[in-house]
Parts: structure tokens; C-alpha cells; sequence
């Protein structure tokens, strides 16, 4: 199936996302899906595919040629993770490396970038988000763990989170705190600190989580208890780190946009192939309407997401809001693609639950995509408020 143009990127970007697809090639060829799914299953990781990333000179893009990157912008990293995810491979550590270092990008000082931006264009540099906390959850400003300022400037960090995936394949952590004392209330632009911690750190303990979504990556409860951090480990400014941390989710949302996007189109390729020949009355399946509407419905649906997403990304390039265009594209390119992998699964039938057929595999990871990294019923209501001008929720 071939990989339609974006008619609303320009002639640069153009070319830009068809090199980026083009390098994919290469690395699912040397790390295929049904690698990604052995190493998911043995709880191993993909080191491979990080390294052939690197190669491939695609964790440059999204990084200023000034600072030895690729440029690209959000579009590359979008077509990047795209591209990879169509081939049933998404690297969760690059889209997490990647909205934390455009936090550290926007925000943080020469030193902190050269530190933790510049390394990870040479993939040396990886890092894990810490937002999320078993209590608060959506909720972030019912968050409990708490970075003490000393009287020496350091600060002393005690606290939990939890769901942090690629904690243990991550040398750095991009984590949220309260530099409000406990009781005091937390808002926008009040209360919070962004600090960028060195997981190897006294003090830190990570705790496995069994999830079942078949990825490589694995997900931690990561405790802090006390751990001395340096200064300069704090981004921005003490008490906007949450405005610090907003700043960048326009980047995650349409990242994970092209992540669902990407995934509901490896299942409908699979399902389109399978309704070719699997034929119980003697016709291809693919032959009755009752297979091929949903299969056309759901191509169509993932590709008016496609141009919202890229649109978002442009837009987002180009210095402008987009703000809503990113929350719609995650909205939609998510529930496009969890239609996509259910028609997938129907259109199998039985075989889509054999673990080799590698249908119902790719299920959890969509559907966890409505729910992380932000509920689509928090999307909904900014796109209420925001967009509609509702009252707030
Ligand atoms: C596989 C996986 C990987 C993850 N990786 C990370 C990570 O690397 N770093 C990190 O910080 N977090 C991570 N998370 C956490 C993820 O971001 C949270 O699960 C998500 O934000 C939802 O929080 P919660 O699970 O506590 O749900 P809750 O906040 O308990 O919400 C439960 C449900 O209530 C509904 N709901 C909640 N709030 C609202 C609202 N305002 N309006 C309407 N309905 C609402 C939604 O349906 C939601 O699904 C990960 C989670 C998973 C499952």
C-alpha cells in the first residue's frame, strides 16, 4: 500500500517526511516487528532499534542544525515516528527522548542543552518522563511528590511516581514536582518545578509494573525518597514548571498522533491482505461489504487525521498556536486507529487471536493510546472550553 503525500505540508517538508520513510526502510528491515514483538514478550528491550536510529541520523531530527542536529522540526519527528510505527515498530524511548529534550530545548539554559539536548542527537542521552503519580493521576495538581529547596540552592526530592515508562533504559528523568510546600495550592503557573534528574542518583528505586501491551519498553513505579539534587537540575523557573511542561504537549499530542496513526494502518494493511485470500464460502471475504466498509471507513477516517496531525505539525513549525489542531489530531488519529485495528481483528476473525497472526497484539497499545499520555475525555473538554468556548468542566 502506498504512502499518500500530505498535500498541506510544503515542497521541503515534502521531501523531508519522504527521506524520513524512506530510512525506515532500512531499520525495520534490521529490526522487524516480529523482533519488536519477541522482546516485548521476553520483557527485553530495543536496543537495536535505538542504535539503527541513531544511525540513521533520525534522532537529529526535531533538533536545530545549530546545535549539530537535523532540523525537521515537529514535522520530521511526526513522519519519524509514522513511518516507524506503520511498520509495527514505535519506539516509546524516542517519542519520550523527544518531547522531554523539546522541554529542555525551550526552557532550560546553554549548559542543560549542550548536556542533555546535544547528547541525544548521538544517542546518549535517554530520558523518561515522570508526570504521572498513583494519587492524582489525570489530576497533576493533586501531585504529592515534593522538591525541597536547601539552603544551599540544592533541593531534596521525596515523593512517587508511577507508569513511568523506559525508566530503566533511561539515564535522565524529566520529572514534575511541587516546590509548594505540602498543603499549599498548585495552579499553571504556581507551585511547580521541572527538574531534569540523574536516575542513578542515591535515593531512587525503581519498581516493575506487569502491563500487557506488548512493547519493549517497560513501565516503573519509581520511588524518591529523599535525593539530593543539584541546582542546576532544575528547568525554567522554579514554580512554572507545569506552564513549562504545558508548553510542550502541542509536540507529544501529534507524536502520538502519528503513533496511533501509524499503527492502525500496519493493521489495516494486514487486513486488507487477509480479505484478498481468505475465502470459507469460495470468494474473498474482502468481496462482501460487510468486510470491505469498515476496512474503507476506517482508511478514510485515519486519513483526514493524517492531514490534521501533519497540519498541526506545520503550524506548530511555523510558530504558530496549535494548540487545537494537535488535541484533534490525537482525538482523532487515535480513535481512527483503534477503529482501524478492531476491523482488523474482525475482518481475521479467530486467527486474529493466534498470537503469530499478530492482530489482537497490536490492540493494547491503541487502545492505551485513548488513555495516555492524556485521556481523549480531557481532550475533549479543552476542545469544549477552548475551542467552543464552553463553560469550564
Ligand atoms: C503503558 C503506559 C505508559 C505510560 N507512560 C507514562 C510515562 O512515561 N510517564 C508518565 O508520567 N505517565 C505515563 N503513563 C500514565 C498515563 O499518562 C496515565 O495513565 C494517564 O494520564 C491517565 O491517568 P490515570 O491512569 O491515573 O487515570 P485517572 O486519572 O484515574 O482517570 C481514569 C479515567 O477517568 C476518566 N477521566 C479522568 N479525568 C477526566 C476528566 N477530567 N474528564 C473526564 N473524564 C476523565 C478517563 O476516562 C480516564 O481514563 C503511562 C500509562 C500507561 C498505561
Amino acid at each position: 500500500m502506498t504512502v499518500a503525500p500530505v498535500p498541506n505540508l510544503n515542497p521541503d517538508s515534502r521531501e523531508l517526511v519522504a527521506s524520513i520513510f524512506e530510512a525506515v526502510e532500512g531499520i525495520s528491515a534490521a529490526f522487524p516487528r516480529s523482533l519488536f514483538l519477541q522482546r516485548a514478550r521476553d520483557g527485553g528491550h530495543a536496543r537495536e532499534l535505538w542504535d539503527a536510529l541513531v544511525a540513521a541520523d533520525l534522532l537529529a531530527i526535531g533538533v536545530p542544525e545549530s546545535l549539530g542536529g537535523a532540523g525537521g522540526g515537529l514535522t520530521g519527528t511526526t513522519a519519524v515516528m509514522e513511518a516507524l510505527a506503520r511498520k509495527g515498530i514505535p519506539p516509546l524511548q524516542y517519542s519520550l527522548t523527544t518531547f522531554c529534550r523539546e522541554a529542555i530545548l525551550r526552557h532550560g539554559s546553554e549548559q542543560q542543552i549542550k548536556d542533555h539536548v546535544v547528547t541525544s542527537v548521538t544517542g546518549r542521552r535517554k530520558i523518561c518522563l515522570g508526570v504521572t503519580e498513583p494519587e492524582a493521576g489525570t489530576n497533576s495538581f493533586a501531585a504529592r511528590t515534593y522538591a525541597r529547596k536547601t539552603a544551599d540552592g540544592s533541593y531534596r526530592i521525596t515523593g512517587q511516581k508511577v507508569f513511568i515508562s523506559g525508566a530503566d533504559e533511561s539515564d535522565h528523568i524529566l520529572l514534575l514536582a511541587r516546590t509548594a510546600p505540602p498543603g499549599e495550592p498548585l495552579s499553571r503557573r504556581s507551585g511547580f518545578g521541572l527538574f531534569i534528574v540523574d536516575l542513578s542518583l542515591p535515593g531512587i528505586e525503581l519498581r516493575q509494573l506487569d502491563i500487557e501491551w506488548y512493547a519493549p519498553e517497560n513501565q516503573f513505579e519509581v520511588f524518591f525518597d529523599d535525593v539530593e539534587v543539584p541546582q542546576d537540575a532544575l528547568i525554567g523557573t522554579e514554580g512554572l514548571g507545569f506552564d513549562h511542561i504545558l508548553s510542550c504537549l502541542n509536540q507529544e499530542r501529534v507524536t502520538v498522533a502519528a503513533w496511533a496513526l501509524g499503527l492502525g494502518e500496519y493493521a489495516l494493511q494486514k487486513a486488507v491482505e487477509y480479505a484478498k485470500v481468505r475465502a470459507p464460502f469460495g470468494t474473498p471475504i474482502g468481496t462482501h461489504q460487510a468486510v470491505a466498509h469498515p476496512l474503507a471507513l476506517a482508511r478514510a477516517e485515519m486519513e483526514a487525521a493524517r492531514q490534521v496531525m501533519y497540519s498541526a505539525a506545520a503550524s506548530y513549525d511555523s510558530g504558530v498556536d496549535a494548540g487545537d489542531q494537535a488535541n484533534m489530531a490525537k482525538l482523532l488519529g487515535s480513535r481512527a486507529a483503534l477503529a482501524a485495528v478492531d476491523s482488523a481483528i474482525q475482518t481475521h476473525g479467530g486467527s486474529a487471536f493466534v498470537y503469530e497472526s499478530d492482530v489482537v497484539t497490536i490492540w493494547p497499545m491503541v487502545r492505551i493510546l485513548q488513555i495516555a499520555p492524556l485521556n481523549n475525555e480531557s481532550i475533549l473538554n479543552y476542545i469544549s472550553e477552548r475551542v467552543l468556548g464552553l463553560p469550564r468542566s
